[in-house]
This record gives structure tokens, C-alpha cells and sequence, in this order.
């Protein structure tokens, strides 16, 4: 799985992709995470890439031109370079996959994560700033716009590594057999670990006897229970 990112900060995504499961993920090679900046692509000379809306109204808007030419770079980059694989700069293979991030998009979930991760190889992720991008780039490439929730995020770099953590999660190999059987099995929200009492305060603090009794059949009725 190789995920495509469109961003002008390509720096906020360190810290957090280079850390833990996702950062041996992409050390063994189960997941590439690939970046493109449009400033990379804009013919001004200083580099610039955002204007004044039109129609009037706040802030700037970034425009389509080196966008589009970010996205058909990756697209590029997507296919397999054989020609009868289809893919050209307009037009991604069948398992390429254009997500364009957006407030007022379709709500990311769990099942659409693991859909994304059966159906596709490729994900191109389009991350907007300032007022968005301009809208022509959606006439010109068949994309989805996702939202990550129902609040506004000043960029769609956080949004964008919410996609690929979640994705590369469902792709096979990425996390430990113990950790996929968690995945697939019924968990918790609360979960307990040692030591079985702490003090705070002056008051004790006990795991439930249930997690201590061994019956796994009765474990697992409890957390259904408490399953949200
Ligand atoms: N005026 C824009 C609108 O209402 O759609 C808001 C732009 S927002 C300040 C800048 C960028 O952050 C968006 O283009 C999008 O890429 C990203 N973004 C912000 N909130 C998001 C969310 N909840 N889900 C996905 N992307 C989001």
C-alpha cells in the first residue's frame, strides 16, 4: 500500500509517521508514504501557489493548476509504467484510490479504512490549507471527499495521517498477530493492566475481579457489555 500525499507541509507528517507500529511499518516495507508538494509545481517565480478567492470573501485559496499536477505526478507514480495498465496522468488504475480531505465531506470510518485497504494500492490524499483548493481539480480527476469529523482543522495534514494510521492498520502484516487478533476480536474500551491495586489519594484503586477470575467466556460477556 502506497499512500500519495498532496501537501505544502510535508514536515508536520515526521514526528508522528516516524514513530512506533506506523514507522516499522514503513521500514518493512508494508506501507510507502510518498509526498508531493505543489509549490513544486507552480511556475511563479517566488514559487506561490494561493490567490484571492473570487466572488469575495476571506483568506486565500490555493489554486488548481499545480495541484492537478501534483496529483497526475502521483498518479504517475501509482501505476505499475506498463501501458496496458491504463494508467495515465487523468487516469488512475482501478486500484488507485483520489481522496480529496474536506469538512463537509463523507465521514471516515473503521469499515471505510478496511474497504480502503482490500480494494486499493494506491491512496492519493489531497490536503488542503487556508480557504481549500480550487474546485476545477474535481472536474478534471474522479475523487472522494472525505472528512475526518464534524469540526474545521486549520489543514488536512492531521486529517491525512488519520487516513493512513487508520488504513495501514487493515493492511496485512502491519500490526503483530497479537495486536490483529485485538482488531478482530471484541475489546473493550476500558482495558487494566498491573499493578491489580494503586493508591491515590489515600483511596484504593481495583481492576475489575472479573479480568482477574480466568473465565475467559465471562471476560468476554463483560466487555461486550461494555462495548460502546
Ligand atoms: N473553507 C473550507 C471549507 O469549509 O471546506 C475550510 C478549509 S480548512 C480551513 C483547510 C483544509 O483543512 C481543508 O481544505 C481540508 O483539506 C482540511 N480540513 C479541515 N478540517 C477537516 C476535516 N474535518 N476533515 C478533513 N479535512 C479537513
Amino acid at each position: 500500500m502506497t499512500f500519495h500525499i498532496i501537501t505544502l507541509f510535508e514536515d508536520a507528517f515526521s514526528s508522528y509517521l516516524g514513530e512506533s507500529i506506523i514507522k516499522r511499518a514503513i521500514e518493512d516495507k508494508k506501507i510507502r508514504i510518498k509526498f508531493y508538494n505543489p509549490r513544486d509545481f507552480s511556475e511563479d517565480k517566488w514559487r506561490r501557489i494561493d490567490q484571492k478567492p473570487y466572488g469575495g470573501g476571506p483568506g486565500m485559496v490555493i489554486q488548481a493548476l499545480p495541484v492537478v499536477k501534483a496529483i497526475a505526478k502521483a498518479i504517475s507514480k501509482s501505476s505499475t509504467g506498463r501501458a496496458s495498465d491504463g494508467a495515465g496522468a487523468k487516469n488512475p488504475t482501478k486500484s488507485t484510490k483520489i481522496i480529496f480531505l474536506s469538512p463537509s465531506g463523507k465521514q471516515f470510518t473503521n469499515d471505510y479504512a478496511k474497504s480502503s485497504a482490500k480494494k486499493y494500492k494506491n491512496i492519493i490524499i489531497v490536503s488542503g490549507r487556508y480557504e481549500g483548493i480550487d474546485a476545477r481539480i474535481k472536474k478534471i480527476f474522479k475523487m472522494e471527499d472525505v472528512s475526518v469529523g464534524p469540526f474545521v482543522l486549520t489543514g488536512g495534514e492531521l486529517p491525512a495521517m488519520i487516513l493512513i494510521d487508520c488504513i495501514a492498520r487493515q493492511v496485512k502484516g502491519v500490526l503483530g498477530s497479537a495486536q490483529s487478533l485485538e482488531e478482530s476480536r471484541i475489546a473493550s474500551p476500558d482495558v487494566y493492566t498491573r499493578p491489580e491495586v494503586f493508591t491515590f489519594k489515600n483511596k484504593k484503586y481495583h481492576v475489575p475481579k472479573i479480568l482477574l477470575s480466568g473465565n475467559h467466556a465471562k471476560i468476554e460477556e463483560w466487555r461486550k457489555g461494555r462495548k460502546k
